[in-house]
């Protein structure tokens, strides 16, 4: 069973990659999933948390107070990185653990990962290979706006906290380039897989 590393940074059409590796029967772990549940009401993100930054992150009801937590990361690098650390050793415990289940159920079939903090958390180490999902910043810029209906500068300063493409280019083992229709998007994601398949 091989484990493949699904990224690619805001926009460039990692979920739609991921979606259709599901519609083909592939089995996809997402990370964001975990995270949010790591997160959320009773997850096991919440105690680490809790002594990292204290009852000020935390609404009365126990739950994490998310626009609280997201306005002391948004204006603290350090802060970002702490909870960075926090979620991610989780999203990895979690998703290392998952893996070996399927593995130990005799699943044969590639296991993609997607995680968009896959190089950042140095996961790609413990992938047997990993995809990169690239655009253009001018193209990426365009499809977020649409899809969230926020501003060309909340996408650019979004982009521009996360790594690279240049950087993530040298860790990749596939570039997939998502410039242009969904069905070039596709045809690559179908070449890699029979690559897959039959080495
Ligand atoms: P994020 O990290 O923000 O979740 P993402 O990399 O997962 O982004 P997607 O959500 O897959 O990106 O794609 C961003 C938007 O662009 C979506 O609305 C998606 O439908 C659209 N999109 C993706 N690829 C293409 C394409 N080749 N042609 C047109 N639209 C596309």
């Amino acid at each position: 069973m091989k484990v493949i590393g699904l990224t690619g940074g805001i926009g460039s059409g990692k979920s739609t990659v991921s979606e259709y590796l599901a519609r083909r029967g592939y089995t996809v772990i997402d990370a964001d999933a975990i995270s949010r549940a790591a997160t959320g009401p009773g997850g096991p993100a919440l105690e680490p948390i809790l002594m990292e930054f204290g009852a000020g992150v935390f609404n009365d009801d126990g739950t994490l107070d998310r626009k609280a937590m997201a306005e002391m990361v948004f204006s603290d690098a350090d802060s970002r990185h702490r909870l960075e650390d926090i979620v991610c050793t989780i999203v990895r415990d979690e998703a290392m653990a998952r893996i070996e289940h399927l593995r130990q159920e005799g699943h044969e079939s590639p296991v993609f990962f997607d995680a968009p903090l896959l190089f950042e958390m140095g996961l790609e180490k413990d992938m047997d290979e990993s995809w990169l999902v690239t655009a253009s910043i001018e193209t990426r810029t365009y499809r977020v706006m649409k899809r969230d209906g926020v501003t060309r500068e909340e996408v650019l300063k979004r982009i521009a906290s996360q790594m690279p493409d240049s950087e993530k280019e040298k860790l990749a083992d596939h570039v997939i380039t998502n410039s242009l229709d969904l069905s070039w998007l596709f045809e690559q994601v179908d070449e890699l897989l029979s690559m897959l398949e039959e080495g």
